[in-house]
């Protein structure tokens, strides 16, 4: 029986690369196989930030991807599994499609994406794949954030501030004299949220047990810094080394 299967993570969980191994083990059975991506880092293919790269369909919001792997089977003879990165950026019809590609083709579908967006919302493709995959699997997370607890959540900055609103889909790049720098980075839930908070102009409070912030990681959260002199001594000392 043909499934599908949804993978999700982070940013920098490894998707691609596991989008990519996939691609390959199925291939070396010689198995036929579709990739698909997203205008992604490089066009019309799937890369990792390992530098391995292959080959892939680019899909936009107007394909339809039944069609699409129905048409490959006339010309090829068959299709053994479709290989989706990028899948958070998935219409939710897109995602009935690959439904009704397992269920009516019999063909495999592994669709890799993100959870939550920059917003810390679900994606509406990933909402989607969530209530139809027959198979859901996390990519557990090893990235942590700056203050050491595990980072969850993808954050957005434009020229190093943290923001909750904009367009869903930015590619490291904007256009418009006004646009800043965009760029991503991972954040446990708490430091996502304040940073969150700040972004929205909501008034913060400094915790008593607030955990400095370790040299080289710039403050990101907004109006709250941490002083060296406003940390607890047991702390201080110990990042300090002079703890006895
Ligand atoms: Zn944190």
């Amino acid at each position: 029986m043909a499934e599908l299967r949804f993978t999700f993570g982070t940013m920098g969980s490894g998707k691609s690369t596991q989008v990519l191994q996939i691609h390959y083990n199925l291939r070396a059975r010689g198995l036929t196989t579709i990739l698909t991506t997203q205008l992604d880092r490089s066009e019309g293919q799937v890369s990792s930030r390992l530098g391995v790269s292959a080959d892939a369909e680019i899909v936009d919001s107007t394909t339809n991807l039944f069609d699409l792997v129905r048409q490959r089977i006339r010309a090829d003879g068959h299709v053994d599994a479709v290989i989706c990165d990028e899948a958070q950026f998935y219409d939710p019809v897109q995602c009935e499609q690959l439904a009704t590609v397992v269920d009516d083709l019999g063909v495999d579908v592994y669709a890799f994406g993100l959870l939550t967006s920059f917003q810390g919302e679900l994606f509406p493709g990933t909402t989607r794949l969530l209530e139809l995959a027959d198979i859901r699997i996390e990519i557990q997370v090893e990235a942590r954030c700056w203050c050491g607890e595990r980072a969850t959540h993808n954050a957005r900055f434009i020229d190093g501030h943290q923001v909750v609103s904009g367009q869903l889909k930015v590619m490291g790049d904007t256009t418009g004299p006004a646009a800043g720098e965009v760029s991503y980075d991972l954040l446990c839930r708490r430091h996502w949220t304040q940073g969150a908070r700040a972004a929205t102009g909501d008034q913060l409070e400094l915790l008593g047990n607030d955990i400095a912030r370790p040299p080289g990681h710039p403050d990101r959260s907004g109006p709250v810094e941490v002083h060296p002199q406003d940390v607890p001594t047991p702390l201080h000392a110990t990042q300090t080394g002079e703890y006895s």
